[in-house]
């Protein structure tokens, strides 16, 4: 039997395929979702879930919580004496699943499919499928968040390929994803967010809110009791606004009662600040993906921070129209998880739902540039694969030098967003021997070629030479075999061809001349500008931009040369 998991930072779920449709599993309390914590018991047993969320105020040094923030690094996490892996604690919520269903079912359960965030490097993916095989799981896959959201939509069973925007907001996350799904295959065109926002956010507003009111507790500012206390009250509250106009806030500190009551309004006042926070990245997901809000088919809201009012609202602000709510935020990546484990136990159209990797940032060198008085800034980012960018990626820039007689060119790879590099992580540094020339004679081929696992190889060419550099720069918490670089290298190696010198291109291009030199005056003309057209694209180097056009092309030469025969 395979099951779908949500293994989420906050809670988990896991369900399974059952009569044609997708349906939780309660775990032996009754609830569908487990909370993703592992605590240390008073007797030395590890106590997963609700018992361990419970143990959190009480006793925070044997509780763990959060730990998948820290998937993929090598940073241990301490409960009492002893030091855990993210994974490992991992694990022990994915074997708690495994109990649940392996009671309701009354079968054993060998296999899953885990969800991750769309985001999550090879690395994160890794050490996902290592908690599940810890877990005594086989992990048949793992399936992007957002892709197991839109599954649970129904997304696959539909024909049109509009894309939809997942809006994700969780306890201490905010994910935006732009989801299509072409000829049967899902892919992630953008995913933005803010990796310090989310519910636990909101508590604290309402904590903001409410020590105002009681300045008694002004010296108790630093209390970890009283700041724990005061965020479980916080909890409560803002889960009881979602469906009323106003919600008690109580708790006990210091056998002290303490009561006072939030009005819904208010509450939207306090929350105004983290509620614009939730533009740029929906802003960022759009452009990146160069789809714009009306062309999309749906907004689906998951992560149980949607079920807020306020930000329902603020989506609906955004948006100009009403989310999709039809499935529960907390439960849809877990129902699309078990949609795929059904897929997948069937054995159908499940090779067809695949998912392309974007790159999470930009990947660029340092570069100088002359102002208008001819004076020379240097440090300035030169982006060669831009955020978003569908990966595995390689793209050619050609830069040329910039003083007289320059012997050498010094490159230096950046990661990041920032125009002055300085602000941009750097990764490595090349340096490549030029013929001297007079100022800007020279030009280097800078080509950088990237994969899902994080390997970038960068070229520096000298055409006028030949002179050919290489530099390799791998993740650092990855520490691949030879045998798996070189693989990896070889993977890359096919992609490192400039468009305009791939087969279907060139043809297309050699069409175009032919057919220039048949045709006079405006049809010679728009052949001219379709010629133009195709070769910026082609320079753009985005294959999925190329294939588009280039169909868009050959139908237009077919309806010129058509016309010649009427
Ligand atoms: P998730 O990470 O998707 O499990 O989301 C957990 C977050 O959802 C927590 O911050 C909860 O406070 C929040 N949440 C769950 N239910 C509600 C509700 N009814 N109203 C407001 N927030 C909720």
């Amino acid at each position: 039997m395979i099951v779908g998991i949500d293994l989420g930072t906050t809670n988990s779920a896991v369900g399974i395929w059952r009569e044609g449709k997708a349906e939780l599993i309660p775990n032996s309390l009754g609830d569908l979702l487990t909370p993703s914590a592992v605590s240390l018991g008073d007797d030395g047993a590890l106590l997963v879930g609700m018992a361990a969320r419970e143990r959190q105020s009480t006793h925070p040094k044997l509780t763990a919580t959060a730990f998948k923030r820290l998937m993929g690094s090598s940073q241990k996490v301490p409960l009492g004496k002893k030091l855990y892996a993210p994974e490992e604690l991992s694990a022990l919520v994915l074997r708690s699943l495994k109990a649940d269903a392996e009671a309701l079912l009354g079968e054993p359960v060998e296999a899953a499919v885990i969800t991750v965030p769309a985001y999550f490097n090879d690395r994160q993916r890794k050490a996902t499928r290592r908690a599940g095989e810890l877990a005594g799981l086989k992990v048949e896959r793992l399936l992007n968040e957002p892709t197991a959201a839109a599954l649970a939509h129904g997304i696959h069973e539909r024909e049109d390929k509009e894309p939809f925007l997942v809006f994700d907001l969780g306890g201490g996350t905010f994910d935006v994803s732009i989801v299509e799904i072409f000829e049967g295959i899902v892919e992630v065109r953008a995913s933005a967010g803010d990796n310090r926002l989310g519910g636990e956010d909101f508590n604290e507003a309402v904590v903001a809110l409410v020590r105002s009111r009681l300045p008694e507790l002004a010296e108790a500012a630093h209390d970890s009791l009283l700041k724990e206390v005061m965020r479980a009250a916080a909890e409560r509250t803002r889960r009881a606004l979602s469906g009323a106009d106003e919600a008690p806030f109580e708790f006990v500190w210091k056998d002290r009662h303490f009561a006072t009551s939030i009005r819904a309004a208010e509450f939207e006042e306090a929350a105004e600040p983290l509620l614009a926070r939730l533009r740029d990245p929906v802003l960022r997901s759009l452009r990146d993906s160069g789809i714009l809000a009306d062309s999309l088919s749906e907004v689906i809201l998951v992560g149980g921070s949607t079920r807020m009012p306020i930000v329902r609202r603020a989506v609906t602000r955004m948006f100009g129209r009403f989310p999709d709510t039809s499935v529960d935020p907390d439960r849809a990546v877990a129902l699309g998880a078990a949609v795929q484990a059904g897929l997948r136990a069937r054995d159908a159209a499940l090779d067809e739902v695949r998912l392309t990797d974007v790159c999470p940032f930009t990947l660029g060198i340092a570069v100088a540039e002359r102002d208008r008085h001819g004076r020379i800034h240097d440090g300035i980012f030169s982006p060669i694969i831009e955020r978003n960018t569908v990966i595995p990626a390689s793209r050619v820039h050609s830069y040329s030098t910039m003083q007289d007689n320059q012997s050498r060119v010094e490159l230096q790879v950046y990661q990041g967003e920032a125009r002055d590099v300085s602000a941009n992580v750097l990764l490595g540094r090349l340096s490549v021997p030029v013929p001297p020339r007079p100022a800007g004679q020279v030009s280097v081929d800078v080509r950088f070629s990237y994969d899902a696992s994080g390997l970038l190889e960068v070229d520096a060419t000298v055409p006028l030479t030949g002179t050919a550099r290489q530099l390799l720069i791998l993740d650092e918490e990855d520490a691949p075999s030879e045998a798996e670089i070189e693989a990896r290298r070889q993977a890359l190696a096919a992609l490192k061809v400039h468009p305009r010198d791939d087969a279907a291109n060139a043809a297309v291009l050699a069409r175009a001349a032919r057919c220039y030199e048949g045709f006079l005056g405006e049809r010679r003309e728009a052949i001219s500008q379709i010629i133009m057209a195709f070769e910026a694209v082609l320079e753009r180097q985005d294959p999925r931009e190329i294939e588009s056009v280039r169909r868009d092309v050959e139908e237009r030469l077919n309806a010129i040369e058509g016309e010649r025969y009427l």
